[in-house]
């Protein structure tokens, strides 16, 4: 479909420059092709409306046509909200937005017909619908059946620009002459086995179902293309050998490993982390160029295991740097790395954004020379006036914070041979997704935390429980234990975040006048973060106050309390994440999840999750079933390279399978995509993964 892809979208009737280029910004539709290929989310079925009288707080979901009679705010700052009235000649319902007070007031009136849909509870003994979608009830409905629902931004909506607005340019899309003929995939043998529905079809159909079963068979069109080609290009193009590239074999483990394992190392490696030593060794053995992705749960002791690779790096006379996402995680790791490798003669150096000129050139210098073995630091590492003298292994800590791009330049360090690549995160990505997701990356897994741990008590508080929640933190601090207090910071509401955080901070020092609180947030310049960072670290300050920065890898094994404000604004993953600041140590820690009492049910649920588990995969299964992998933190920016744009990699994972072993298959009779369908569809692989090239050789 090269005219679709090439088609710009201003020129779909109804578009235009402006609304062009909102589509291209806020939803990436540059094109035909791109608005063919954004699917709705979700259906309603519009032939249903309800009646509010017949309404018990039970529903999924209901669709009211009626109008609204009054709106009031009411509550000050965080709590501010808009109430409003609305009525469908039956009975009346409240309806109440949280966010965008202002512009949803402006928005809507009390002489427009409405459709409002959403989902209604009952709440003291009234009905309400919290943050339903609202659109004008314009009698011209579409489609009388299943109609889609498109995701937007909020950008777009300030524009007035509604899964309505989407809707009808996607009607008019598809009866342009341009999209009446859609040319098919996927080979005949495959439609035939998989009994298919052909591509055009399955386009019309996602978009406006003829009915349930019709859709059904579109979306596993859909999916199974999608996959197909995902699965094809990990097979055939990445795994294949032809691709691997040549890497620096470390044939022996020698002095510096062995040394550092007999002498220096405190304790003895759990059998997880020598397993994954294990796995590495042979990797950096093979000749070929190891691409590992290390996940390990919070605490796992992925840092020695980092450690002890790079030395076999250095028993094979190649550098290593390992490369932290802020200076907070980087300084960490020399401060923990430094005194082992001074222990057996290896010498270490740190540098980031602020390392001082004068240093900096030094360190430059020794590494030129070879002279500096292990070089630590942040993304500065990656800039193109660092050079090594013979780089053989590269670190790259709690990767989703390093962009692809980012990555790709330490390839060039090494002007031989790429250095082996060790990915190493404490999110813990669920197989599928790893499977799938990170095609060409072995995964090695660290699922075994050193012993003598106590697992995080966590509880879940609401704002009754204050009080007593002070309390409990006061007697863990005259134990002698340090406490961390976080509050949300999300950037649409940065500003009022930042009150909270500040409002909150006043409040700890008034509750605790005796002990020091220090307070970190994302607003400060790094050396005033640096500094009350380490009041907290160094036990000079006992409570800290802190935004979400403190989120990855810090580590003051001294503090037993985490206390999570807003808890209910926090992704299970981040939850987990900072949950794992605490239980360092050996002794009992907690976790206090501080959240709204008026909790709806996902919420609640999500939340319990975490009252439940310590266990960072049954968090990131969860997490995957209730948000959907797209939203996974670890994901959005880890790199994929690919949109899955239908598939729903927590529960698809049958789909998966099946897709998989179907390309398998293919290329056992068209190894080469060299037939008719294989030169085909190696095209069309190009076509879709040209914009991110190469993707798979950038871990
Ligand atoms: P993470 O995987 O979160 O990066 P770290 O590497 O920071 O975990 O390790 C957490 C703590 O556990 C550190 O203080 C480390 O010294 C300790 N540790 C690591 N491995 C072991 C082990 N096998 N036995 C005991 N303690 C260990
Ligand atoms: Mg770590």
């Amino acid at each position: 479909m090269p005219d679709l892809r090439h088609t710009d979208i201003q020129y779909l009737h109804g578009v235009g420059p402006k609304r062009a280029d909102l589509l291209k910004k806020e939803l990436g539709i540059a094109s035909y092709y791109d608005l063919l290929y954004y699917f709705p989310f979700r259906y309603i079925d519009r032939s249903v409306v309800n009646h509010v009288n017949e309404l018990t707080g039970d529903e999924a979901a209901v669709q009211l046509r009626g109008r609204f009679i009054t709106f009031t705010t009411a509550g000050e700052g965080r709590k501010r909200r808009l109430q409003a009235l609305f009525t469908d000649g039956t009975g009346t319902i409240e309806v109440v937005w949280f966010n965008r007070v202002a512009s949803i007031q402006r928005s809507y009136n009390t002489q427009t017909q409405y459709i409002l849909f959403g989902k209604p509870t009952m709440f003291n003994n009234h009905l309400n619908i919290v943050h339903p979608e609202v659109d004008v009830a314009s009698g011209e409905i579409v489609n009388q059946g299943l109609q889609g629902v498109y995701s937007l931004t909020e950008v777009l909506r300030n524009h007035s620009f509604t899964s309505r607005a989407i809707h009808k340019l996607v009607v008019s899309l598809l009866s342009t002459p341009a999209v009446s003929h859609i040319e098919e995939t996927l080979p005949p043998e495959l439609m035939q086995r998989y009994r298919l529905m052909p591509l055009g079809e399955a386009l019309r159909n996602i978009h406006l179902p003829a009915d349930q079963r019709a859709l059904q068979r579109a979306q596993l069109r859909l999916k199974f293309e999608e996959l197909f080609f995902l699965e094809l290009n990990i097979l055939h193009y990445i795994k294949g050998s032809s691709r691997r590239l040549v890497g620096h074999v470390f044939s022996q483990v020698g002095a510096y490993f062995n040394g550092f394992y007999h002498n220096v190392l405190q304790f003895p490696l759990t059998g997880a982390q020598k397993r994954v030593i294990r796995e590495m060794r042979h990797d950096m053995g093979s000749g070929k160029q190891m691409n590992r992705l290390l996940q390990g749960d919070v605490g796992s002791g992925k840092t020695v295991v980092a450690f002890m690779t790079a030395l076999i790096a250095l028993d094979n006379g190649y550098q290593a740097c390992i490369m932290a996402p802020t200076e907070i995680l980087a300084g960490q790791h020399l401060e923990t790395i430094k005194p082992l490798a001074e222990a057996i003669g290896v010498k270490v150096a740190l540098l980031t954004g602020s390392t001082r000129k004068k240093q900096r050139d030094t360190i430059h210098e020794a590494l030129l020379s070879g002279e500096l073995q292990i070089l630590i630091g942040t993304h500065a590492l990656i800039e193109d006036t660092v050079q090594f003298h013979n780089l053989g292994l590269a670190i790259i800590d709690e990767q989703h914070r390093f962009g692809v791009a980012q990555r790709a330049r330490l390839w060039g360090k090494n002007r031989v041979a790429p250095p082996h690549v060790l990915v190493m995160t404490a999110t813990p990505i669920p197989r599928t997704l790893a499977m799938t997701v990170y095609g060409d990356l072995d995964v090695s897994v660290i699922d075994e935390l050193p012993p003598g741990r106590k697992p995080v008590t966590t509880v879940l508080k609401h704002e009754p429980d204050r009080f007593k929640m002070y309390q409990f933190v006061g007697s863990q601090l005259r134990q002698g234990r340090q406490a961390y207090i976080v509050y949300p910071l999300i950037e649409e509401n940065e500003k009022l975040d930042l009150h909270a955080l500040e409002q909150g901070y006043e409040q700890v020092c008034d509750v605790f006048p005796h002990y020091n609180v220090a307070m970190v947030h994302g607003r400060m310049k790094p050396a005033e973060k640096d500094y009350q960072m380490n009041l907290f670290a160094s036990g000079q300050a006992h409570i800290l106050v802190a935004t979400t920065v403190i989120e990855v890898g810090v580590n003051v094994p001294n503090a037993s309390v985490m206390v999570i404000e807003d808890a209910e604004r926090f992704g299970l993953s981040q939850l987990h994440q900072l949950r794992g600041r605490v239980g360092r140590g050996a002794d009992q820690s907690y976790c206090i999840l501080m959240a709204r009492s008026d909790l709806g049910r996902d919420t609640r649920h999500r939340l319990q999750v975490m009252t439940q588990t310590n266990d960072g995969f049954v968090v990131a299964e969860e997490d995957m079933k209730l948000r959907g992998p797209g939203d996974m933190e670890g994901t959005q920016q880890s790199g994929i390279a690919f949109n899955l744009r239908i598939t729903n990699l927590a529960q698809d994972g049958q789909i998966i399978q099946l897709v998989r072993n179907a390309a398998e298959d293919y290329l056992r009779d068209d190894p080469k995509l060299e037939s008719t369908w294989g030169r085909k569809m190696a095209a069309h692989l190009r076509e879709i993964f040209d914009k991110q090239a190469n993707w798979g050789l950038i871990s």
